[in-house]
């Protein structure tokens, strides 16, 4: 299952990473607003991988 989050043409982004993709948001109402999204579609936050988890800790790390 896809959708517009997961989808590989999401865009333009940032910083690639293994599981997630840090995307410039369309509405640049903050000056630099983007988000992280993942490479695989899922729908409970609960159903990240330890590995999804631990880079999601880093991309955080990394964006602050
Ligand atoms: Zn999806």
């Amino acid at each position: 299952m896809k959708c517009s989050l997961c989808d590989a043409s999401l865009g333009p982004v940032i910083v690639g990473s293994v599981h997630w993709r840090l995307v410039l948001n369309h509405n640049q109402n903050l000056l630099g607003k983007c988000f992280l999204a993942t490479r695989r579609h899922f729908e409970e936050v609960s159903s990240l991988t330890e590995d999804e988890w631990l880079e999601l800790h880093q991309q955080l790390a990394a964006a602050s």
